[in-house]
């Protein structure tokens, strides 16, 4: 491994030319960590679909040509000037947003919305130099999200990697790196349903299973699935969901349905789903006196809640939150162990496998609708 410290190293990688085009496995130089930076070797990613929603770029900046992919792990190659907490051979998991320790928000306990290394989808090169790592024939190659995991090396931020247990497999906690801990800790960070208590997760996609994995976590006696896609439920079955709503199904309101079921309202509820609607019945199916609701959906650019005030003063708290409320670098860490104790499943959201240079199959996968998360296997 030494061998390439400091030097160009030449690796595949998969390359979006364009937007909404198949990517192309091209061979890439991957220059050598600069000052706060890490050169990792990635050895598996997941699609997200954050990744297909800025490939497609409908709506967004297009920023091409680039790298994508942010739900991976992999074993740290070379690190730059600076970086002391982390060695070659140490496991690691990139993450889309950081934590630099330093800001006001790493310092708070409250907030993980670090003020340096937040997120930034229009962004494609590293902050030390406003440069990419990335290059073909000397051409750049630009970055996504500062983690670009679609490679078999990439360079990253060290506030962007988590320090995990070398035991964990890589294959199965890759998927911690974003949606499954959005999620997971959506309900367990946020919501914090009481032991015996009802919880609604609105959406049943790969974040909405994971909120209904974190109530079973939190031993809510009740996890009710609403969903238009009657698809879903099936899938859901094995999340702890007994019970499923489809809003379709019902000439009234959902929140309406929901309130007869659980005597006058659930004690929690998780939207992940995106739609503005879902978003207002999620609030408004909570119980008054006590019922929380958390806002995990990404909106529209134009949405806006609309809500009697009224629904406040009764009592009804509406929360919302980022990548479930957890700091990457001092939280991560503790979510891999939690599988590690088996008190947190993976295996059940990796529906599906394919090798690097069968990756578009992986993005047909998911516009399909098909899978919850296909791996990606670098070693292919
Ligand atoms: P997904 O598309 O796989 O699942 C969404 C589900 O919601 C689908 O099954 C769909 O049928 C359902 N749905 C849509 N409208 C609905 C409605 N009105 N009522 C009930 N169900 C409805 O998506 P996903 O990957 O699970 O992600 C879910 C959401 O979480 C997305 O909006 C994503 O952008 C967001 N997200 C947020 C964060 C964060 O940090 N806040 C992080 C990652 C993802
Ligand atoms: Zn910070």
């Amino acid at each position: 491994m030494s061998s390439t410290v400091g030097k160009v190293i030449h690796c595949k990688a998969a390359v979006a030319w364009e937007a909404g085009k198949p990517l192309v496995i091209e061979e890439v130089e991957v220059a050598p960590p600069q000052a706060m930076e890490v050169r990792v070797k990635i050895l598996v990613t997941a699609l997200c679909h954050t990744d297909v929603y800025f490939w497609e770029a409908k709506g967004q900046t297009p920023v091409f040509p680039r790298i994508f992919g942010h739900e991976a792990a992999g074993i740290v190659e070379s690190v730059g000037e600076g970086v002391t907490e982390l060695k070659p051979g140490d496991h690691v998991l990139p993450v889309f947003t950081g934590e630099c320790k330093e800001c006001r928000h790493c310092k708070s306990e409250e907030s993980n919305m670090c003020d340096l290394l937040r997120i930034n989808t229009d962004r494609g090169v590293m902050l030390n130099d406003g440069k990419s790592r990335f290059s073909i024939n000397g051409k750049p190659i630009y970055h996504f999200v500062g983690t670009s995991t679609f490679s078999e090396y990439t360079v990253v931020h060290v506030g962007c990697l988590a320090k995990i247990n070398p035991a964990a497999p890589l294959d199965k906690v890759c998927i911690l790196s974003c949606g499954i801990s959005t999620g997971l800790g959506a309900t367990l960070n946020v919501a914090k349903p009481p032991k015996g208590s009802s919880v609604a997760i609105f959406g049943l996609g790969a974040v909405g299973l994971a909120a209904a994995e974190g109530a079973r976590i939190a031993g809510a006696s009740r996890i009710i699935g609403v969903d238009l896609n009657p698809k879903r439920f099936d899938e859901a079955k094995k999340f702890g969901i007994t019970e499923f709503v489809n809003p379709k199904d019902h000439h009234k309101p959902v929140q309406e349905v929901l309130a007869e079921m659980t005597d006058g309202g659930v004690d929690r509820s998780v939207e992940c789903t995106g739609s503005i609607n879902a978003m207002i019945s999620a609030f408004e199916c909570v119980h008054d006196g006590w019922g929380v609701a958390v806002l995990v959906g990404v909106p529209n650019k134009d949405d806006a809640f609309k809500t009697h005030p009224m629904n406040f003063l009764n009592e009804k708290t509406l929360k919302g939150t980022f990548f479930g409320n957890y700091k990457p670098r001092s939280d991560l860490p503790d979510v891999v162990e939690m599988y590690m104790r088996k008190e947190l499943e993976l295996e059940k959201f990796i529906t599906h496998e394919v090798c690097l240079s069968e990756i578009n199959k992986a993005f047909d996968y998911m516009l399909k609708g098909e899978s919850l998360r296909c791996i990606i296997r670098m070693d292919g």
